[in-house]
């Protein structure tokens, strides 16, 4: 069954709402996050962030956040390339869908956050790979639930990343096998190794 409009509100609260607030509070303290979600999350993701920016009308090209899609005015898009890969970005968080994945090379952007589970596994290792490009401590946070799982098994890829989420071990290791590649312990390593 579909969630309704106040549970999906209260989801997207729950998960967003303090990070958000983070940002809007000292967003000169804030990691430069991109936060990647599906087109219609980002609809509802950007106008909680507009909305408790102050309105659209408080919004302005010097607020610390953008949302960036194939639809969107293509000179924010290059402004905002620009911001990302210069000395002091002044946007630090992204709200985007998978438009921003592979070939987007800013070495400032230390977390990415993944809203609800992509549809391949693939794709999320491009897109957490956007992060930590500067070789510096980077995080990423993937959020799911039951609901998310069963729109991700349809896809063809989607089995994997359902294992994936379900993983008991360090998901870093499971990634890089699923890449048939070993890795050596590290620390700060993931939810399961800091447990
Ligand atoms: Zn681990």
């Amino acid at each position: 069954m579909k969630p309704s409009y106040a549970e999906e509100y209260k989801v997207r609260e729950t998960v967003m709402g303090p990070i958000f607030d983070q940002l809007l509070q000292s967003p000169e303290d804030f990691p430069v996050t991109l936060v990647f979600c599906n087109g219609s999350n980002l609809c509802h993701l950007n106008r909680d962030l507009i909305i408790r920016a102050g309105g659209r009308s408080k919004v302005s090209k010097d607020s610390p956040f953008v949302a960036l899609h194939s639809d969107q005015d293509p000179t924010v898009v290059s402004r905002v390339l620009s911001d990302l890969v210069s000395e002091r970005p002044t946007i630090k968080l992204i709200l985007t869908t998978s438009y921003l994945g592979m070939g987007f090379d800013s070495p400032h952007v230390s977390r990415v956050i993944h809203y609800e589970p992509p549809s391949d596994l693939i794709d999320y290792v491009q897109q957490i790979g956007r992060c930590g490009r500067n070789g510096q401590q980077a995080e990423a946070i993937l959020y799911y639930n039951a609901t998310d799982l069963g729109h991700v098994r349809q896809h063809p890829g989607g089995k994997e990343v359902d294992k994936f989420c379900k993983h008991d071990g360090c998901f870093r290791k499971a990634l890089m096998e699923y890449y048939h590649c070993t890795v050596a312990t590290l620390e700060n390593c993931c939810n399961f190794c800091s447990n």
